[in-house]
């Protein structure tokens, strides 16, 4: 998993890098999304509520949600109000995070996720590794077994192979599909339109096949107007993949057209809260639901590339995602996903919306320990070093004695730290100490 989700990000990275690098604006762009995201924010309630009325006046159903439940709930009465049987879902992070498919399977609806890496995934039992690209923990040798044991077919590691089997399954899949559920990447306030970007057609079958299309949002997806969209669609497949441009752009504006002939002939539109307000009332911390969930926070994470994205153990993972978990799911449960971070500010600096993630990962981390959550060792392992860095000479001393005693040691003998040492080798104190090693560099970089 380590090696195909490092090789991967790599990858990504560099392809960012590159094309973010032809942009002689990028950082202009950056900035004007940065403050239409400001903006936004800090007038939600009449951006939602003209997309509402515009939705309406395009004949789309508008529905809120203030939770994960009322979310699923409204899908449930969609699918019945209309007999569905069979759903095909594109990808939409904001359906993981109320957990539907779970919902409409109990149901008795079949839901197939027709994104490749979502359907993988799924195969699999899991949740996606990556906001982008959700089965980037799995290299093609992996997912050629998933299809020999999942899909019964003979196995094959050979790309092109591959998607065709999947293609050909995922066709019968979309034509016999009663309603197609998709997530939305922008919603336009001023004109009510559905903005759905995406590189393999998946999401384009899924709202225009089925008769009827369900799209999931949260608050925070508002643009103002088709003016802004420009910026966006240039952040975001190049934070993302690196591209110039998606392969698709999907605008829905209401339901079938006739002149053309388009489209599902019921749209509805869930507007979803679930724990946004909270985040929203908070001045700081409502930056982060500036994300754009292009993934590029987590592509550069040093952390992220070691341990992958179902280590963070939620929806949203990476250094956004350690941002997002305590805020949706509360500082108690979520407590330890602020400190899954090494803080060096590369997330940062790659974020196309110029999200300040280090700077709110330790505010998080401040309100985990003001609430008390952190280990009680902790606490005393942190009290007992700003008492000894009030004293310098016992400090000294006391960082002097381990590499000291250690000499007296047989040589293979390692100091236990239970739970780290399980799985790795804790390394020998320095015999020097860290203070005379970090004095005598500094005197060889004076010379
Ligand atoms: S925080 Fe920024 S870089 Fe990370 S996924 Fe969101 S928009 Fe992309």
């Amino acid at each position: 998993m380590r090696s195909a989700v490092s090789r991967a990000a790599s990858k990504a990275v560099e392809k960012r890098n590159r094309t973010a690098g032809e942009y002689p604006y990028w950082q202009t762009m950056r900035e004007q999304a940065h403050a239409v995201k400001r903006r936004v924010m800090e007038n939600l309630d009449d951006f939602l509520l003209q997309f509402e009325e515009k939705c309406r006046e395009n004949g789309i159903r508008v529905h809120w949600a203030q939770d994960a439940e009322e979310a699923r709930e409204t899908v449930g009465t969609i699918a019945a109000e209309h007999g569905v049987k069979q759903v095909v879902k594109s990808k939409s992070l904001t359906t993981e995070e109320i957990g539907l498919n779970r919902y409409l399977q109990k149901n008795q609806i079949e839901v197939t996720e027709t994104d490749l890496g979502e359907y993988i995934v799924q195969l699999l039992d899991q949740i996606p590794s990556h906001l982008t690209a959700p089965a980037l923990h799995l290299d093609r040798k992996d997912i050629g077994r998933v299809f020999h044991e999942k899909l019964g077919v003979d196995y094959t590691e050979e790309p092109a192979e591959l998607l065709a089997i999947a293609r050909q399954k995922l066709r019968k899949k979309m034509l016999n599909a009663d309603m197609g559920i998709t997530g939305v990447n922008f919603a336009i306030a001023d004109s009510g339109c559905l903005c759905v970007v995406e590189n393999e057609a998946n999401a384009r079958l899924s709202l225009g096949v089925p008769d009827v299309h369900v799209a999931v949002m949260g608050i925070e997806k508002i643009i103002p107007s088709f003016s802004e969209l420009d910026t966006f669609l240039k952040l975001l497949p190049a934070s993302a993949t690196g591209q110039k441009q998606t392969v698709y752009v999907d605008v829905v504006g209401g339901p079938l057209f006739p002149a053309i002939g388009e489209g599902a002939r019921n749209v509805h539109v869930i507007i979803l809260d679930n724990g946004r307000s909270r985040i929203l009332a908070d001045p700081q911390l409502r930056e982060t639901l500036f994300c754009i969930r292009c993934g590029a926070c987590l592509n550069i994470c040093p952390v992220y590339r070691q341990i992958g994205g179902h280590a963070y153990g939620w929806v949203y993972m990476g250094p956004i995602g350690a941002c997002l978990i305590p805020q949706y799911n509360g500082i108690s449960a979520g407590r330890h996903a602020p400190f899954i971070s090494s803080l060096c500010g590369a997330c940062a600096q790659q974020c196309p919306v110029q999200i300040s993630i280090p700077h709110h990962l330790t505010r998080l981390r401040y309100d985990v320990a003001k609430q008390g959550y952190t280990a009680w060792w902790e606490r005393y392992a942190l009290k007992l070093h700003a008492f000894l860095c009030r004293y310098p000479l016992l400090y000294r001393a006391l960082t002097w004695f381990p590499g000291k005693l250690q000499q007296l040691l047989p040589g293979d003998m390692r100091f236990p730290a239970p739970g780290y040492t399980r799985d790795r080798a804790l390394g020998r104190f320095d015999s020097k100490g860290f203070r005379r090693r970090f004095l005598k560099m500094q005197r060889q970089q004076d010379l």
